[in-house]
């Protein structure tokens, strides 16, 4: 059963991945309104620790007459499947079909896409093949005076690094056959090396997601400071009036004088406690990896910068219907602006005044 047109948002393919487990061990799941109505075999229920009929959804939702499970990352019954499922950290994997595939038409698409910086090039081979994506799902937590967390899904092409944004949007309308046993072993290795090219794309994320956030924690660390600051300026001066007071000996005017040069210390340490009350600490760690396996197409493309040669291989993303970025060879960043160093290594724009990491050679 394809359950796509059932689930929306970020964690609808936690819920896809739930129903497929369940399904592939016994249960019968029928879909309504935007959730799966499960029925459970008594076994499998128990050892889920699940009662044996409810709803699943990605989100939290009342249900009249059957008892809802939300689905998203931390719920009992995903924890569940995935560790039943023998997937550890949480991994799932599924298949893409394409009955139609492109053929042709792609130096059109590479010419809209890219710009080549000083080189000119041409497609030499175009062959279909079968390449994986792995859509990484990473949780954040913004702590300051209050705390905000979430989640941001980072797609990636597995063989290059490259970073298909929307891919995981776009994948929730795709045909998929999940598949929970392990076919092959995912290192750990592995996944520290993409998590390096997710890296710059995980903190712009978070940056986006936490704008209103910060923006609040700055709001009121001013608001706090201000107040401070007048509430010690009142002080001083009413202390200040109360030096020309009649009646005060020359002892108790020193103490009060003494008092009133200390205040702006005071006011610096009570503001360095309000910098710390609202500074802002995040924390990102990755929950689920989602590795997807499609047909593309490869394309070699050949390139010429003077007399150098450099043969480039790209892809034809049939999810995204687009040729994936490139990834630069210097910063390891995605980029659609190509240019050479010397030895023709591919570099971005923004290395394009520095060296090349690779070779060292100025570019
Ligand atoms: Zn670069
Ligand atoms: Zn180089």
């Amino acid at each position: 059963m394809n359950f796509s047109p059932v689930f929306s948002g970020t964690d609808a393919h936690l819920a896809e991945f739930v129903c497929r487990f369940l399904e592939e061990n016994g249960a019968l799941l029928e879909k309504r309104n935007k959730v799966v109505e499960a029925l459970l075999p008594k076994e499998l229920a128990e050892s889920l620790g699940v009662v044996e009929h409810f709803c699943i959804s990605p989100e939290t939702k009342t249900i009249q007459d059957t008892l809802l499970y939300p689905v998203h990352f931390g719920a009992p019954l995903l924890d569940r499947a995935l560790t039943k499922a023998g997937s550890k950290p949480s991994l799932a994997r599924c298949e893409l079909t394409f009955h139609y595939l492109k053929k042709s038409g792609f130096d059109h698409l590479i010419k809209e896409q890219f710009t080549f910086s000083k080189s000119i090039g041409e497609i030499s081979s175009v062959a279909e093949f079968r390449t994986q994506y792995i859509i990484l799902t990473c949780r954040y937590l913004a702590q300051s005076d209050e705390q905000k967390e979430g989640l941001v899904t980072i797609p990636l092409h597995e063989e290059t690094g490259a970073f298909v944004p929307e891919l995981d949007q776009l994948l929730l309308h795709q045909e998929k056959s999940f598949s929970t046993n392990r076919q092959q072993t995912f290192t750990k290795n592995r996944i520290d090396q993409l998590m390096t090219f997710a890296k710059p794309y995980i903190s712009e994320t978070v940056e986006e997601k936490t704008i209103d956030f910060r923006k609040s924690m700055n709001r009121r660390f001013f608001r706090d400071t201000t107040s401070l600051e007048e509430y010690y300026q009142a002080l001083t001066e009413e202390m200040k009036q109360s030096l020309s007071r009649s009646g005060l000996s020359d002892r108790g005017r020193a103490e009060r004088e003494e008092k009133i040069a200390l205040i702006p210390q005071e006011l610096a340490l009570k503001k360095k406690d309000l910098l710390t009350k609202y500074s802002i600490k995040v924390n990102v760690s990755l929950s689920a990896v989602l590795i997807v396996t499609t047909p593309a197409v490869r394309i070699h493309f050949s390139t010429k910068s003077g007399s150098v040669k450099k043969m480039i291989s790209m892809t034809y993303n049939p999810i995204t219907k687009t040729i994936d970025p490139l990834v630069c060879e210097s910063c390891k960043r995605s980029m659609y602006r190509i240019g050479f160093c010397k030895n023709m290594h591919l570099i971005c724009s923004n290395c394009q005044a520095a060296k090349c990491s690779r070779c060292g050679e100025i570019i």
